[in-house]
């Protein structure tokens, strides 16, 4: 871990002023905010916060040079002030405090694997990483989950554990290899009997074809016939679609095709059937978002039947330890 010297503010007290912690031990995230060539200025509001583009970000922000001839605007931050602006963004402050604190426990046993001084940031402030608002996205109730977890890490083989979560599994979890290609034994595809009926858990959508099919190289199908799921992994996901026309059957990668419909439309590649209809596909899918790891909404279920924050990373997690 990058543990590194920095000073911290402490709890304001009664007179009014600020007591001035540390410096304490506490590792900084390094937060990607923007890249680009063109990046909007921040400024520095006191030792403590900076705004930028209306926001307030707690820490203090860099320009640096990234590949490409790119800059990179961060927020160099305590990694407990870090999730503050991370667990409200990921699950609701009205959500049982049990789940935002399994929420605050995966939050930060992610970002401890995620720690890489040689690189010029560690995560990036969206759902490529996890998603990090400053201030604005933080809440009384998520605050209170980091601090009544503080340290606690999900740990196997007496390491962080590399973990996932996404928005709703759609009742089966799936296995990283059909995601990542890449297997983690503590992470497999396993039954979710937790999100059934929750708003994610079925869905269906109708997508343009016509929108989709020239960036997935489908004219050469010909006249559209067909659509059939192939290549099932271990948790019933289909690897790629076959559009059979007139003229071919060409085959698509579900997550190629998920991108070009738009995530939010097609919400997973936990995919049930993708029908012909008319200029259209009717996609019907399970569940929202990757699928490996923790279900947000199965945790949020669990918590409301009263599971402990231990208890929901004890069935997403199996095999591994809070520490
Ligand atoms: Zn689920």
């Amino acid at each position: 871990m990058g543990a590194a010297l920095v000073a911290v503010p402490g709890v304001a007290r009664a007179t009014g002023g600020l007591k001035i912690g540390g410096p304490v031990k506490e590792p900084v995230v390094r937060i990607l905010l923007a890249s680009g060539d063109n990046i909007p200025a921040a400024q520095q509001l006191d030792a403590w916060y900076f705004s930028w583009i209306g926001r307030t970000y707690r820490g203090a922000f860099a320009l640096v040079s990234l590949s490409g001839n790119k800059q990179g605007l961060i927020d160099f931050v305590p990694l407990d002030s870090y999730l503050y602006g991370v667990v409200s963004a990921e699950v609701s402050p009205a959500w049982p405090s049990e789940a935002q604190k399994a929420q605050a426990i995966l939050a930060r046993t992610y970002v401890t694997t995620k720690l890489r001084p040689d690189k010029p940031y560690d995560v990036v402030a969206t759902d490529s990483d996890q998603r990090y608002g400053g201030i604005q996205s933080e809440s009384v109730e998520g605050r209170a989950a980091v601090d009544a977890t503080a340290g606690r890490l999900v740990i196997y083989a007496k390491a962080p554990a590399q973990v996932a979560y996404s928005s709703c599994c759609g009742g089966r979890t799936a296995d990283p290899a059909e995601v990542w290609r890449s297997s983690i034994p503590y992470l497999r595809s396993f039954a979710d009997p937790y999100c059934a009926g929750t708003p994610e858990y079925r869905w269906d959508e109708r997508v343009s074809y016509d929108a989709v099919r020239h960036s997935l190289d489908l004219p050469r199908a010909g006249s559209l016939r067909a659509v059939e799921l192939r290549h099932l992994g271990p948790s019933g996901r289909p690897k790629e679609l076959a559009f059979t026309g007139s003229a071919a059957t060409v085959e698509v990668e579900t997550s190629a095709f998920r991108a070009a419909a738009g995530l939010k439309v097609v919400r997973s590649t936990f995919l049930r059937g993708v029908t012909p209809a008319g200029d259209d596909l009717i996609v019907a899918g399970n569940g929202r978002g990757h699928g490996v790891g923790m279900c947000q909404w199965g945790a949020r279920a669990m918590a409301a039947g009263g599971a402990s924050a231990a208890d929901i990373i004890a069935f997403y997690f199996p095999r591994t330890a809070i520490v």
